[in-house]
Protein backbone atom coordinates (compact mmCIF):
# COMPACT_ATOMS: atom_id res chain seq x y z
CA UNK A 1 0.00 0.00 0.00
CA UNK A 2 1.32 3.25 -0.74
CA UNK A 3 -0.17 7.12 -0.49
CA UNK A 4 0.37 10.21 -2.53
CA UNK A 5 0.56 13.61 -0.76
CA UNK A 6 -0.03 16.67 -2.78
CA UNK A 7 1.36 20.34 -0.96
CA UNK A 8 -0.79 23.00 -1.76
CA UNK A 9 1.44 25.97 -0.72
CA UNK A 10 -0.83 28.79 -1.27
CA UNK A 11 -2.74 30.90 1.93
CA UNK A 12 -5.01 33.75 1.79
CA UNK A 13 -2.71 35.19 4.89
CA UNK A 14 -0.17 34.22 7.48
CA UNK A 15 -1.40 32.39 10.25
CA UNK A 16 1.44 33.80 12.94
CA UNK A 17 2.68 30.87 14.41
CA UNK A 18 2.76 28.74 11.25
CA UNK A 19 6.30 28.06 9.92
CA UNK A 20 5.73 26.11 7.10
CA UNK A 21 6.54 26.63 3.31
CA UNK A 22 3.04 28.91 2.10
CA UNK A 23 2.91 32.37 0.15
CA UNK A 24 -0.04 34.40 -0.62
CA UNK A 25 0.20 34.16 -4.35
CA UNK A 26 -3.27 33.51 -5.91
CA UNK A 27 -1.72 34.23 -9.20
CA UNK A 28 0.63 31.22 -9.49
CA UNK A 29 -2.40 29.26 -8.60
CA UNK A 30 -3.25 28.11 -12.13
CA UNK A 31 0.51 27.14 -13.31
CA UNK A 32 1.23 25.61 -10.05
CA UNK A 33 -1.56 22.71 -10.59
CA UNK A 34 0.08 22.44 -14.59
CA UNK A 35 3.38 21.78 -12.77
CA UNK A 36 1.82 19.52 -10.31
CA UNK A 37 0.34 17.49 -13.22
CA UNK A 38 3.66 17.36 -14.95
CA UNK A 39 5.53 16.08 -11.39
CA UNK A 40 3.35 13.28 -11.29
CA UNK A 41 4.15 12.41 -14.86
CA UNK A 42 7.73 12.63 -13.82
CA UNK A 43 7.41 10.40 -10.79
CA UNK A 44 4.87 7.80 -11.64
CA UNK A 45 6.95 5.10 -11.97
CA UNK A 46 7.98 6.09 -7.90
CA UNK A 47 5.83 3.99 -5.99
CA UNK A 48 6.37 0.69 -8.40
CA UNK A 49 3.02 0.07 -9.35
CA UNK A 50 2.01 -0.19 -5.39
CA UNK A 51 -1.87 0.74 -4.95
CA UNK A 52 -2.48 3.67 -3.71
CA UNK A 53 -4.84 3.36 -0.06
CA UNK A 54 -4.78 7.57 0.65
CA UNK A 55 -4.34 10.22 -1.00
CA UNK A 56 -3.89 13.83 0.66
CA UNK A 57 -4.10 17.62 -0.39
CA UNK A 58 -2.20 19.43 2.35
CA UNK A 59 -0.93 22.79 3.06
CA UNK A 60 -1.06 25.75 3.20
CA UNK A 61 -4.71 25.97 2.49
CA UNK A 62 -5.39 23.60 -0.44
CA UNK A 63 -9.39 24.74 -0.11
CA UNK A 64 -8.15 27.70 -2.32
CA UNK A 65 -8.21 25.73 -5.43
CA UNK A 66 -11.15 25.56 -7.15
CA UNK A 67 -13.26 22.07 -7.93
CA UNK A 68 -11.69 22.97 -11.96
CA UNK A 69 -8.30 22.51 -10.50
CA UNK A 70 -8.38 19.70 -8.27
CA UNK A 71 -10.28 17.74 -11.10
CA UNK A 72 -7.51 18.35 -13.43
CA UNK A 73 -5.34 16.93 -10.90
CA UNK A 74 -7.14 13.69 -9.93
CA UNK A 75 -7.61 12.81 -13.44
CA UNK A 76 -4.01 12.48 -13.99
CA UNK A 77 -3.84 10.95 -10.48
CA UNK A 78 -6.50 8.31 -11.74
CA UNK A 79 -4.62 7.97 -15.30
CA UNK A 80 -0.94 6.97 -13.94
CA UNK A 81 -1.87 4.71 -10.71
CA UNK A 82 -4.07 2.77 -9.33
CA UNK A 83 -6.29 3.90 -6.38
CA UNK A 84 -8.06 1.43 -4.47
CA UNK A 85 -12.05 1.55 -4.53
CA UNK A 86 -12.07 2.44 -1.06
CA UNK A 87 -9.11 4.95 -0.54
CA UNK A 88 -9.24 7.62 2.49
CA UNK A 89 -9.37 10.68 -0.07
CA UNK A 90 -8.90 14.07 1.75
CA UNK A 91 -8.32 18.00 1.77
CA UNK A 92 -7.43 20.33 4.03
CA UNK A 93 -9.63 23.20 4.19
CA UNK A 94 -9.97 26.98 5.89
CA UNK A 95 -13.18 27.18 7.31
CA UNK A 96 -14.11 30.38 5.69
CA UNK A 97 -13.54 28.23 2.11
CA UNK A 98 -16.52 25.95 2.95
CA UNK A 99 -19.40 27.65 1.67
CA UNK A 100 -22.62 25.32 0.86
CA UNK A 101 -21.80 26.65 -2.69
CA UNK A 102 -17.85 25.25 -2.25
CA UNK A 103 -18.66 22.27 -0.77
CA UNK A 104 -21.78 20.83 -3.45
CA UNK A 105 -19.31 21.09 -6.17
CA UNK A 106 -16.03 19.52 -4.51
CA UNK A 107 -18.64 16.71 -3.50
CA UNK A 108 -18.62 15.63 -7.01
CA UNK A 109 -15.27 14.90 -7.06
CA UNK A 110 -13.53 11.73 -5.29
CA UNK A 111 -13.59 13.28 -1.33
CA UNK A 112 -14.57 11.19 1.14
CA UNK A 113 -12.87 13.18 4.32
CA UNK A 114 -12.20 16.92 5.09
CA UNK A 115 -9.42 18.33 7.37
CA UNK A 116 -10.98 21.71 8.59
CA UNK A 117 -8.04 24.03 10.34
CA UNK A 118 -10.28 25.29 12.92
CA UNK A 119 -7.56 25.89 15.70
CA UNK A 120 -10.29 28.03 18.13
CA UNK A 121 -13.99 29.04 18.50
CA UNK A 122 -12.72 31.56 20.33
CA UNK A 123 -12.52 35.09 18.56
CA UNK A 124 -9.76 36.81 20.11
CA UNK A 125 -7.99 33.91 20.06
CA UNK A 126 -8.20 33.80 16.08
CA UNK A 127 -7.55 37.43 16.00
CA UNK A 128 -4.31 37.15 18.02
CA UNK A 129 -2.88 34.31 15.68
CA UNK A 130 -4.20 36.26 12.47
CA UNK A 131 -6.46 33.15 11.47
CA UNK A 132 -8.59 34.10 8.61
CA UNK A 133 -12.25 32.88 9.85
CA UNK A 134 -14.02 33.68 12.83
CA UNK A 135 -15.81 30.88 15.65
CA UNK A 136 -18.90 31.06 14.38
CA UNK A 137 -17.67 30.75 10.73
CA UNK A 138 -15.79 27.13 12.01
CA UNK A 139 -19.19 25.97 13.65
CA UNK A 140 -21.00 26.57 10.14
CA UNK A 141 -18.11 24.92 8.15
CA UNK A 142 -18.67 21.52 10.04
CA UNK A 143 -22.66 22.02 9.84
CA UNK A 144 -22.35 22.99 5.74
CA UNK A 145 -19.68 19.65 5.41
CA UNK A 146 -22.15 17.57 7.00
CA UNK A 147 -24.94 19.01 5.37
CA UNK A 148 -22.98 18.25 1.79
CA UNK A 149 -23.01 14.69 2.99
CA UNK A 150 -19.31 14.59 4.11
CA UNK A 151 -19.78 11.92 7.01
CA UNK A 152 -15.72 12.33 7.98
CA UNK A 153 -14.46 15.20 9.05
CA UNK A 154 -11.29 16.14 11.19
CA UNK A 155 -11.03 19.35 12.68
CA UNK A 156 -7.63 20.54 14.28
CA UNK A 157 -7.43 22.68 17.45
CA UNK A 158 -4.46 24.13 19.14
CA UNK A 159 -4.20 24.52 23.15
CA UNK A 160 -1.96 26.80 24.96
CA UNK A 161 -2.44 29.65 22.67
CA UNK A 162 -1.21 33.18 23.97
CA UNK A 163 -3.57 33.98 27.65
CA UNK A 164 -5.35 30.99 27.13
CA UNK A 165 -6.38 29.50 30.36
CA UNK A 166 -7.60 25.91 31.52
CA UNK A 167 -11.47 27.30 31.66
CA UNK A 168 -10.88 28.61 28.06
CA UNK A 169 -9.37 25.69 26.64
CA UNK A 170 -12.28 23.42 28.29
CA UNK A 171 -14.95 25.52 26.41
CA UNK A 172 -13.53 25.08 23.19
CA UNK A 173 -13.52 20.96 23.78
CA UNK A 174 -17.01 21.30 24.66
CA UNK A 175 -17.56 23.28 21.62
CA UNK A 176 -15.74 20.54 19.72
CA UNK A 177 -17.04 17.86 21.06
CA UNK A 178 -20.94 18.87 20.33
CA UNK A 179 -19.89 18.80 16.90
CA UNK A 180 -20.33 15.21 15.54
CA UNK A 181 -16.96 15.03 13.69
CA UNK A 182 -15.11 11.66 13.76
CA UNK A 183 -11.72 12.77 14.12
CA UNK A 184 -9.52 15.49 16.24
CA UNK A 185 -6.12 16.58 16.18
CA UNK A 186 -5.19 18.65 18.49
CA UNK A 187 -1.34 19.98 19.36
CA UNK A 188 0.13 22.32 21.53
CA UNK A 189 1.33 25.61 20.55
CA UNK A 190 5.22 25.93 19.50
CA UNK A 191 6.89 29.33 19.28
CA UNK A 192 9.28 28.25 16.21
CA UNK A 193 11.71 30.55 15.54
CA UNK A 194 11.20 33.15 12.86
CA UNK A 195 7.65 33.00 12.54
CA UNK A 196 5.85 36.36 14.11
CA UNK A 197 4.61 34.57 17.03
CA UNK A 198 8.37 34.13 17.98
CA UNK A 199 9.00 37.77 17.26
CA UNK A 200 6.06 39.15 19.42
CA UNK A 201 7.71 36.39 22.20
CA UNK A 202 10.66 38.59 21.77
CA UNK A 203 8.75 41.72 21.83
CA UNK A 204 7.43 40.39 25.24
CA UNK A 205 4.22 40.93 24.12
CA UNK A 206 3.04 37.48 24.58
CA UNK A 207 4.60 34.43 27.06
CA UNK A 208 4.00 30.91 26.98
CA UNK A 209 1.62 29.32 29.13
CA UNK A 210 3.21 27.92 32.17
CA UNK A 211 4.52 24.20 31.27
CA UNK A 212 2.38 22.84 34.24
CA UNK A 213 -1.06 24.50 32.57
CA UNK A 214 0.04 22.99 29.21
CA UNK A 215 0.23 19.78 30.46
CA UNK A 216 -3.11 19.92 32.68
CA UNK A 217 -4.94 21.11 29.10
CA UNK A 218 -3.17 17.72 27.40
CA UNK A 219 -4.70 15.61 30.56
CA UNK A 220 -8.08 17.49 30.03
CA UNK A 221 -8.02 16.93 26.65
CA UNK A 222 -7.32 13.40 26.83
CA UNK A 223 -10.21 13.25 29.40
CA UNK A 224 -13.05 14.67 27.92
CA UNK A 225 -12.06 13.41 24.12
CA UNK A 226 -12.53 9.80 25.67
CA UNK A 227 -15.76 10.42 27.73
CA UNK A 228 -16.70 10.82 24.01
CA UNK A 229 -15.46 7.43 22.89
CA UNK A 230 -12.74 8.88 20.70
CA UNK A 231 -9.67 6.68 20.78
CA UNK A 232 -6.29 8.55 21.38
CA UNK A 233 -4.39 6.26 18.90
CA UNK A 234 -1.40 8.79 18.62
CA UNK A 235 -0.34 11.68 21.16
CA UNK A 236 -2.00 14.30 18.85
CA UNK A 237 -4.73 12.32 17.17
CA UNK A 238 -8.35 10.89 18.21
CA UNK A 239 -10.57 8.94 16.41
CA UNK A 240 -14.07 7.60 16.59
CA UNK A 241 -14.12 3.77 16.44
CA UNK A 242 -13.04 3.10 12.37
CA UNK A 243 -12.08 6.96 12.19
CA UNK A 244 -8.48 6.67 12.61
CA UNK A 245 -6.20 8.72 9.79
CA UNK A 246 -5.09 6.33 7.05
CA UNK A 247 -2.93 9.01 5.67
CA UNK A 248 -1.47 9.74 9.42
CA UNK A 249 -0.58 6.21 9.53
CA UNK A 250 0.64 4.95 6.85
CA UNK A 251 3.38 7.26 7.82
CA UNK A 252 3.95 5.82 11.28
CA UNK A 253 3.70 2.12 9.28
CA UNK A 254 6.28 3.64 7.61
CA UNK A 255 4.59 2.61 4.11
CA UNK A 256 6.10 4.61 1.01
CA UNK A 257 4.49 7.98 -0.41
CA UNK A 258 5.07 10.02 -3.46
CA UNK A 259 4.91 14.08 -2.19
CA UNK A 260 4.10 16.47 -5.26
CA UNK A 261 4.75 19.85 -5.23
CA UNK A 262 7.00 22.66 -3.41
CA UNK A 263 8.39 21.05 -0.57
CA UNK A 264 6.62 17.90 -0.41
CA UNK A 265 8.92 15.07 0.89
CA UNK A 266 9.00 11.06 -0.55
CA UNK A 267 10.06 8.15 1.02
CA UNK A 268 10.44 4.99 -0.57
CA UNK A 269 11.56 2.79 2.40
CA UNK A 270 15.60 3.49 1.62
CA UNK A 271 15.72 6.96 0.68
CA UNK A 272 13.65 10.50 1.75
CA UNK A 273 13.45 13.27 -0.59
CA UNK A 274 12.10 16.71 -0.47
CA UNK A 275 11.00 19.26 -3.24
CA UNK A 276 12.53 22.69 -3.33
CA UNK A 277 10.77 24.90 -1.39
CA UNK A 278 10.09 27.65 -3.51
CA UNK A 279 7.08 28.07 -6.48
CA UNK A 280 8.77 29.69 -8.39
CA UNK A 281 12.03 27.68 -8.55
CA UNK A 282 9.81 24.83 -8.48
CA UNK A 283 7.51 25.72 -11.59
CA UNK A 284 10.96 27.02 -13.60
CA UNK A 285 12.43 23.46 -12.29
CA UNK A 286 9.28 21.39 -13.96
CA UNK A 287 9.16 23.15 -16.99
CA UNK A 288 12.69 23.40 -18.00
CA UNK A 289 13.46 19.70 -16.71
CA UNK A 290 16.05 20.57 -14.22
CA UNK A 291 16.30 19.02 -11.06
CA UNK A 292 14.17 19.78 -8.13
CA UNK A 293 14.46 18.45 -5.34
CA UNK A 294 17.10 17.11 -2.76
CA UNK A 295 17.56 13.36 -1.59
CA UNK A 296 18.99 11.34 1.11
CA UNK A 297 19.90 7.62 1.27
CA UNK A 298 18.39 6.09 4.80
CA UNK A 299 20.97 4.54 7.21
CA UNK A 300 19.94 1.84 9.63
CA UNK A 301 19.92 4.38 12.50
CA UNK A 302 18.02 6.73 10.36
CA UNK A 303 15.13 4.40 9.82
CA UNK A 304 15.90 2.98 13.60
CA UNK A 305 14.83 6.11 14.76
CA UNK A 306 12.65 6.98 12.62
CA UNK A 307 10.23 3.56 13.88
CA UNK A 308 11.04 4.78 17.74
CA UNK A 309 9.87 7.81 17.38
CA UNK A 310 6.73 6.80 15.74
CA UNK A 311 5.90 3.92 17.33
CA UNK A 312 6.42 5.02 20.79
CA UNK A 313 3.62 7.84 20.00
CA UNK A 314 0.69 5.53 19.10
CA UNK A 315 -1.29 3.49 20.72
CA UNK A 316 -0.45 0.30 18.75
CA UNK A 317 2.75 0.89 20.24
CA UNK A 318 6.42 -0.15 19.73
CA UNK A 319 6.76 -3.47 18.37
CA UNK A 320 9.82 -5.09 20.34
CA UNK A 321 9.72 -8.61 18.18
CA UNK A 322 9.51 -5.92 15.03
CA UNK A 323 12.31 -3.67 16.29
CA UNK A 324 14.80 -7.00 16.44
CA UNK A 325 13.64 -8.31 13.12
CA UNK A 326 14.04 -4.37 11.46
CA UNK A 327 17.25 -3.72 12.86
CA UNK A 328 19.07 -5.85 14.65
CA UNK A 329 19.86 -7.70 17.76
CA UNK A 330 22.25 -4.46 19.01
CA UNK A 331 19.66 -1.59 18.42
CA UNK A 332 17.23 -3.95 20.08
CA UNK A 333 19.34 -4.21 23.43
CA UNK A 334 20.09 -0.93 23.27
CA UNK A 335 16.84 0.59 23.09
CA UNK A 336 15.38 -2.50 26.07
CA UNK A 337 18.50 -0.90 28.14
CA UNK A 338 17.86 2.68 27.82
CA UNK A 339 14.04 2.51 28.03
CA UNK A 340 14.67 0.03 31.36
CA UNK A 341 14.29 3.62 33.68
CA UNK A 342 11.06 5.01 32.22
CA UNK A 343 9.25 1.87 32.47
CA UNK A 344 10.42 1.51 36.19
CA UNK A 345 9.48 5.01 36.87
CA UNK A 346 6.20 4.59 34.85
CA UNK A 347 6.67 6.88 32.14
CA UNK A 348 6.36 3.74 29.12
CA UNK A 349 4.72 0.71 29.80
CA UNK A 350 5.99 -2.53 28.29
CA UNK A 351 2.93 -5.22 27.86
CA UNK A 352 2.03 -7.64 25.15
CA UNK A 353 5.35 -7.14 23.45
CA UNK A 354 4.77 -3.52 23.37
CA UNK A 355 6.47 -0.25 24.45
CA UNK A 356 3.64 2.85 25.06
CA UNK A 357 4.34 6.18 26.64
CA UNK A 358 2.03 6.61 29.63
CA UNK A 359 0.20 9.97 29.82
CA UNK A 360 3.00 10.82 32.43
CA UNK A 361 5.39 9.29 29.61
CA UNK A 362 3.67 11.77 27.12
CA UNK A 363 4.64 15.03 29.30
CA UNK A 364 8.55 14.53 28.44
CA UNK A 365 8.26 12.42 25.53
CA UNK A 366 11.18 14.64 24.21
CA UNK A 367 13.26 13.35 26.84
CA UNK A 368 12.30 9.70 26.24
CA UNK A 369 12.56 9.53 22.90
CA UNK A 370 16.16 11.10 23.10
CA UNK A 371 17.41 8.48 25.18
CA UNK A 372 15.91 5.89 22.66
CA UNK A 373 17.26 7.28 19.86
CA UNK A 374 20.80 6.33 18.48
CA UNK A 375 23.12 9.00 16.71
S1 LIG B 1 -3.64 28.46 7.05
FE1 LIG B 1 -2.36 26.75 7.78
S2 LIG B 1 -0.65 26.65 6.37
FE2 LIG B 1 -1.62 28.67 6.06
S3 LIG B 1 -0.47 30.07 7.36
FE3 LIG B 1 -2.22 29.32 8.57
S4 LIG B 1 -1.46 27.50 9.67
FE4 LIG B 1 0.02 27.99 8.03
Amino acid sequence: MAGIYIHIPFCKKKCTYCDFYTVVAPDFIPSLVNSIEKELRFRKDYLKNEAINTIYFGGGTPSILSPEQFQQIFSTIFELFHVNDDAEITFEANPDDLTPEYLSSVRALPFNRISIGIQSFDDEDLKRINRRHTGNEAIAAVRNAQLAGFDNLSIDLIYGLPFQTLEAWEKQLDIALSLDVQHISSYGLTYEEGTALWKQREKGKVTNVDDEIMNAMYLLLLERVQQKDFEAYEVSNFALAGRRSRHNTSYWKQEPYLGIGPSAHSYDLVSRQWNVSSIKNYIKAIETGTSFYEREELTLFDRYNDFVMVSLRTSDGLDKEIMKAEFGLELYEYCLQNVQSFIENGKVSDSDGKLRLTPDGIMISNIILIELMKV
